[in-house]
């Protein structure tokens, strides 16, 4: 019982210092493995995963394991250095660890849905997609369930920055007296919905008035 209790207030402090907000939902699990980076003991599902991203030929690095206590863990995640466009390198700011899976899915809709609908609809490449990170450990807002953003399987996008200069801001654009802009933000939200299985825009809640919550999986997709 002392030991549990111990377990328990370790896993807290460890969650707080991890900058967790709310409070534990799942039992903690220990770490499995040491976290040094010089070797990595990959998943089946991550080995498979990581093979499929190279494919892309977008620039990444496999991260070690780590866990943070309170269900907080980043498994299997990549730092991305940047993804591959039609013509060359297309930047990604601002994102820390993401889980392989959302950073195949990201590659893929940062070619051939946000560049091309870029090209097509505003007349010049994508450049660079802004982000307002990955990983962080917190409930969804408003609940006790916890976040995607938990396990870095979520990435949230602030906006765009395109070849000739322009940049494209969810906060200010998704309503934007522009046509063309408001086309391409509901073409890259349709399209990020064919890849992703959560896509929450502005038009779902307060809390998503400046950014696109972008998440894979899911038997059902839900796109708002
Ligand atoms: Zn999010």
């Amino acid at each position: 019982m002392a030991r549990a209790s111990h377990a328990i207030l370790v896993a807290s402090l460890a969650a707080l210092l991890a900058g967790c907000i709310g409070s534990p939902e799942q039992p903690t699990r220990k770490p499995s493995r040491s976290s040094t980076g010089s070797s990595l003991s990959q998943s089946p599902q991550t080995r498979a995963c990581l093979a499929s991203l190279g494919t892309t030929r977008a620039s990444f690095t496999p991260l070690a394991d780590q866990y943070y206590g309170a269900g907080c863990a980043t498994l299997g995640t990549v730092k991305l250095g940047w993804l591959q466009g039609d013509d060359g390198r297309l930047d990604i700011s601002n994102l820390g660890p993401v889980s392989c899976p959302a950073a195949t899915a990201l590659q893929g809709w940062a070619r051939f849905g946000v560049d091309r609908a870029a090209r097509q609809i505003l007349g010049s490449p994508l450049a660079r997609i802004e982000t307002m990170g990955s990983y962080s450990c917190r409930n969804v807002a408003g609940t006790s369930r916890l976040s995607a953003h938990a396990t870095a399987n979520a990435i949230d996008i602030a906006g765009f920055r395109l070849a000739d200069g322009r940049r494209i801001i969810v906060a200010n654009d998704w309503n934007s007296s522009s046509p063309q802009t408001r086309a391409f933000l509901r073409t890259i939200r349709d399209s990020a919905c064919k890849r992703f299985g959560t896509v929450l825009t502005p038009d779902y809640n307060a809390a998503h008035r400046d950014h696109l919550h972008l998440e894979p999986g899911g038997l059902k997709s839900f796109c708002r």
